[in-house]
């Protein structure tokens, strides 16, 4: 079987991690939503609820992780602020 999936092949290194906007926490928790199949329609006969992933939440705060124009400009203070000051 020759089943070749599309690689991810992303150099992450210097690109900045996703903070959240409200806490600044970097720490993240991945979120799914259930899908309900009824027995007519699932597989195996039976009800049954299939985990689509939906994204996450911030770990510390709970708010959903999103990339929006308030969050860019975070970053853009963030990465500015760093090159300014370094870490005096
Ligand atoms: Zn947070």
């Amino acid at each position: 079987m020759n089943n070749q999936q599309p690689q991810m092949n992303v150099n992450l290194a210097g690109q900045p991690a996703f903070f959240c906007p409200a806490c600044g926490s970097e720490g993240f928790i991945p979120t799914i939503k259930l899908v309900y199949l009824d027995m007519f329609h699932s597989p195996t006969k039976k009800d049954a609820l299939i985990p689509v992933p939906m994204g996450a939440v911030c770990g510390q705060c709970g708010k959903p992780a999103e990339v929006n124009n308030h969050w860019k400009q975070l970053l853009r203070d963030k990465q500015k602020a760093a090159k300014k000051g370094g870490d005096a």
